[in-house]
């Protein structure tokens, strides 16, 4: 069993270090920056054994060097994006599957936010590293891809179990939270959600792990019923001031 810890890093970044406690094996997901990463990884007693980028954004692989120096961690990263993801050791892509310890995580191919990102599901683990694909109550910028490309890769991550925990990459909720009641302003789950995430961040808490059932019922990238309603709806966002 898969025991996450999450580190918040830079503005609004989350890094996560996933530890395997029968073979004490540890990754670490999208380290922006390492000290922060390698100091929580010193706190536990744990030594990092591997690096797992989803994408080459520098928020998101810009700790891999210093972590290598400091761990002789090995990097796996998206297979399309390789040359991008500094001290790559491994290049991987859909079906591919990564070990860490006795958890498996299969890769999927989920480009759109940026055309080679991929997501790490360990399935067994109910645990999704989805990277800058998919957030609470949101979805990743359209960088490289197209709406077709993230309606795509959100139906593959929604088809996940709806139990599944999800370590996104970012604390974006609120600012979705304030833009998804626009469009969905009758809601009633989205409604309350937002309520709780107001608290949570008035609290200095986290909302981030969520799960896939939440997003179900209240994430309007998710449940945007065709390529086009998506693509407006990302459209909207990106120029939202909330
Ligand atoms: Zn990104
Ligand atoms: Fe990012």
């Amino acid at each position: 069993m898969l025991e996450v810890v999450q580190i918040p890093v830079l503005t609004d970044n989350y890094v996560y270090l996933a530890h395997d406690a029968a073979t004490g094996e540890t990754a670490v997901i999208d380290p922006a920056v390492a000290d922060p990463v390698l100091a929580a990884a010193a706190a536990r007693g744990w030594t990092i054994t591997q690096i797992l980028n989803t994408h080459w954004h520098p928020d998101h692989v810009g700790g891999n060097a210093a972590i290598v120096a400091a761990t002789g961690a090995r990097v796996t990263g998206p297979r399309a994006e390789a040359a991008r993801i500094p001290h790559i050791g491994r290049a991987v892509a859909e079906p591919d599957t990564v070990s860490v310890g006795a958890s498996t995580a299969r890769v999927l191919d989920v480009g759109a936010h940026t055309a080679g990102h991929i997501a790490y599901a360990f399935e067994a683990d109910r645990v999704l590293f989805p990277g800058d694909t998919l957030f609470a109550l949101g979805c990743g910028r359209l960088f490289e891809g197209t709406a077709a490309d993230m309606h795509a890769a959100l139906a593959k991550l929604m088809a996940l179990a709806p139990e599944t925990q999800v370590f996104c990459a970012h604390e974006y909720t609120q600012s979705n939270a304030k833009f998804a009641v626009t469009v969905e302003p009758e809601n009633a789950a989205l409604k309350a959600r937002a309520v709780l995430i107001d608290a949570a961040r008035a609290a200095g808490l986290p909302t981030v792990p969520f799960t896939l059932a939440l997003e179900a019922a209240t994430n309007p990238f998710v449940r945007a019923a065709t390529i086009g309603e998506l693509a407006a709806r990302r459209a909207a966002k990106d120029v939202f001031r909330g």
